[in-house]
């Protein structure tokens, strides 16, 4: 696709380096279940928790994800369904993507993966 459309960041929900400590410990473990989940229903549950846990509504697409991007240490936490974002690596056993937030893809995208 080549359309040309105007550029249009969408803002972090969240950002990681905001939040206090045991807000952050609450997200990690939530995200790691989130990962790992087995059905749905523990994915589900394990975003709402995330969500909960940085007091954000949980987006449409029903997950969040935290910026993937090697380059810097941006910490924004974002929604996976949001336009401009980059797939850092497949996440193959993982249920969440790996992905860069709008900001760092415009600024530093990762290498295309062969
Ligand atoms: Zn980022
Ligand atoms: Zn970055």
């Amino acid at each position: 696709m080549s359309v040309m459309t105007p550029a249009r960041i969408a803002q972090p929900l969240a950002h990681y380096d905001g939040l206090y400590p045991f807000q952050q410990n609450v997200f990690d473990n939530c995200m790691e279940h989130a990962d790992d989940a087995r059905d749905a229903q523990a994915f589900n549950r394990a975003m709402t928790l995330a969500a909960l846990a940085i007091a954000i509504d949980l987006p449409a697409s029903g997950s969040i994800v935290k910026c993937a991007c090697a380059e810097c240490d941006c910490a924004a936490i974002f929604d996976p369904a949001a336009p401009g974002l980059r797939r850092v690596e497949q996440s193959g056993e993982y249920n969440l993507p790996r992905l860069q937030c709008a900001h760092c893809a415009d600024e530093h995208p990762a290498p295309s993966e062969d």
